[in-house]
């Protein structure tokens, strides 16, 4: 078995465990730091979502499968000047967490033609250290997102994302994940939003415990590609 079936039937596993429908976990491959006949080699097993975190890696790696088919998602933390390239390769952004961020991006998608698939950004954990919204800046980021009709034409709001507490700790990470879910849903209603039913959770050491939780998309980089040197 490959690595990649191996992770793919853990998470079929952990999502059986909870009790939650088959195929509602999507694996994205965060290939930062791997070099693209890594990424092929996933490609050709049928992978086909892959995650990247640095704009200047990336503008060298995604021309490259620009025939392959593959689903691009944006990571990282974003400098509003880098926004161009994202706007214009990636088809998910994981990290929105500014309104001037949202307004660039969505500036090069009207001149690009096209739209991006958003998640926004939740510093779970208040700790000070990591990108994102609190949840105490959710609703009124989302009332300014929400009074500027421009921004929803291109820039489509699908849910939230988050990093868990490092190291994990089941329980703790648990209540983390738990949170994003139930904040997922009290935005979803507060603002009657649609299609906001997406939650990025779980990386290599907690994505079982973030399934458990309602992940739909899991962030996993080391568990599926092996150790190697890393740029980070
Ligand atoms: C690197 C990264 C991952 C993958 O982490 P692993 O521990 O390698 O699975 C997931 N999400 C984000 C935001 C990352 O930066």
């Amino acid at each position: 078995m490959t690595t990649l079936d191996a992770v793919l039937q853990d998470i079929d596993q952990c999502a059986q465990r909870a009790g939650r429908p088959a195929g509602r976990v999507r694996l994205i491959a965060v290939s930062k730091g791997h070099p693209p006949g890594a990424l092929a080699a996933l490609a050709a097993q049928g992978q086909r979502a892959f995650g990247e975190n640095y704009v200047q890696e990336a503008m060298t790696k995604i021309p490259l499968f620009a025939d392959a088919g593959l689903e691009w998602h944006f990571l990282g933390s974003l400098q509003r000047n880098k926004a161009r390239f994202v706007a214009a390769h990636f088809d998910w952004f994981h990290s929105l967490d500014s309104l001037p961020l949202a307004r660039s991006l969505a500036g090069h998608l009207q001149a690009a033609g096209r739209t991006l698939e958003v998640l926004i950004g939740v510093n779970s954990l208040e700790d000070g250290t990591k990108q994102g919204l609190t949840y105490a800046d959710l609703p009124s980021f989302l009332e300014a997102f929400l009074a500027d009709p421009a921004l929803a034409l291109v820039l489509h709001l699908r849910g939230l994302m988050t990093i868990g507490p490092h190291p994990v700790q089941a329980a703790a990470s648990a209540r983390c994940f738990g949170g994003l879910r139930e904040a997922l849903e009290a935005t979803a209603r507060r603002f009657a939003l649609a299609h906001f039913d997406q939650l990025s959770m779980g990386m290599s050491e907690d994505y079982r415990i973030a399934i458990a939780e309602g992940a739909t998309m899991v962030r996993i980089g080391r568990a599926l590609l092996d150790e190697r040197p890393r740029k980070t």
